[in-house]
């Protein structure tokens, strides 16, 4: 785990709750590229819950002071391309609530990660949620996962190989959170766009193109199904 808290031992001037939020996301998966659980096995519920409870822990261990309700881990099989984890925005609910500097910071951040071609102007497209586009654990771990999977089927000149990137939310409880109205949107876009790649949400449902579809299925052996919806 990090080992940082969101206390006064820090110097003032490291004392950004911004920047040790979004630095603690980052650090944690360089630390933990590839897990795999005590056993040795890939297992992203565990790594999931793992990321969760070292989060609770910096908390003091007290779930009710979590300043966020999702949690999210990113992965594929390919070894080259380490797993990312990210977290939602700051839930409204807590007791320190975020400054308006703070909120802005992450909106900024989120955005430059999900529309990197906006230079952190307004999404064009309007939230299909009560909250902004930007505000999923989703926005943190899935732009970078799909970065060195979309170069890796650029890097294919024949265009016949897949990818599948698999992403799996949890609640502080360590419930499965479906993608949001906004994730699935943005996924099916992406899919449709890119061939080769396949989004699997782990608690819900995979998102790729019939095209894609067809080239995975030609890889697979045996009687294998599927919930194309793109
Ligand atoms: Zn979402």
């Amino acid at each position: 785990m990090i080992g940082i808290r969101d206390d006064d031992t820090l110097p003032a001037y490291t004392h950004d709750p911004f920047y040790q939020r979004i630095l603690r996301t980052i650090a944690y998966s360089l630390q933990h590229p590839k897990a795999t659980d005590p056993n040795g096995t890939r297992n992203p519920y565990f790594s999931l819950g793992r990321f969760i409870d070292s989060y609770i822990h910096s908390r003091g261990n007290n779930i009710a002071k979590s300043q966020f309700n999702a949690f999210c881990i990113v992965e594929t099989e390919e070894k080259t391309i380490p797993d990312h984890y990210g977290h939602s925005s700051a839930a409204s609910r807590v007791r320190r609530k975020p400054t308006e500097a703070e909120k802005k910071m992450d909106r900024l951040y989120r955005r430059a990660l999900v529309f990197p071609t906006l230079n952190g102007s307004n999404p064009h497209e309007e939230s299909l949620e009560e909250r902004p586009v930007e505000q999923c654990a989703e926005n943190i771990a899935l732009p970078y996962i799909l970065k060195a999977a979309i170069q890796f089927l650029a890097n294919n000149e024949q265009g016949n190989r897949v990818i599948s990137v698999y992403s799996l939310s949890m609640s502080t409880a360590k419930e499965p959170i479906a993608f949001c109205l906004n994730c699935r949107r943005h996924a099916t876009d992406l899919v449709r766009k890119t061939l080769g790649l396949r989004i699997v949400d782990r608690a819900h449902v995979i998102y790729q193109s019939d095209a894609t579809y067809a080239l995975w299925a030609s890889d697979q052996q045996g009687d294998f199904s599927s919930n194309s919806n793109a």
